[in-house]
């Protein structure tokens, strides 16, 4: 798998890479979520083009899915979102060139190119951003955690006027009765 790419080279070619990566070997990433497991896969494409002023601009496009887990803000289980990353960027010669690049740049995010351009660096940094600030459960697996801080008393209730309500608890209450 490569992790270091010749930027110069690929957007000269025009060439496109991809790759899968195992959650777990995104450090940074994977210590924000609940859950180890799951995979990111990605592309980048690479490409040359010239601006209005004829100046030829090196430009990446990185993609990227994953669906990873979250901690659930009520149960503090997991919870398994889609991630997707659709990031377009300027590759600057060098830092000075860049910060110049940033002032005036208003859609794409500047880079400073390199032949060892560290994709996953990029992809994780760009995992991260993705990720949503806040997450949890439609409904929540263990309800009875969120039910108990919440409201005790009005929860133990409404499970009590539930279960009588249920046709399948009705059928319960007669399998139990004996059958002489
Ligand atoms: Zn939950």
């Amino acid at each position: 798998m490569p992790t270091e790419i010749d930027v110069f080279e690929l957007t000269r070619a025009g060439h496109s890479l991809e790759g899968c990566v195992p959650v777990s070997s995104l450090v940074r990433l994977s210590s924000l979520l609940a859950s180890q497991e799951g995979e990111v896969t990605w592309r980048i494409d690479g490409w040359r083009q010239r601006d209005a002023a004829s100046i030829e601009q090196l430009h990446l496009r990185l993609r990227a899915s994953a669906t990873v887990g979250l901690p659930c803000g009520r149960c503090l289980g997991v919870v398994h979102l889609p991630v997707a990353i659709d990031r377009g960027f300027l590759l600057a010669a060098n830092e000075a060139q860049a910060a110049q690049l940033d002032d005036t740049e208003e859609d794409l995010d500047v880079l400073v190119a390199s032949r060892q351009f560290l994709v996953l660096e990029l992809l994780e940094d760009e995992a991260i951003l993705a990720l949503p600030p806040a997450s949890s459960h439609a409904q929540c697996e263990r309800p009875e955690l969120s039910g108990r801080a919440a409201s005790p008393g009005k929860e133990a209730t409404s499970v009590d006027d539930s279960a009588r309500r249920s046709p399948f608890a009705a059928l319960q209450s007669l399998k139990r009765k004996p059958s002489s």
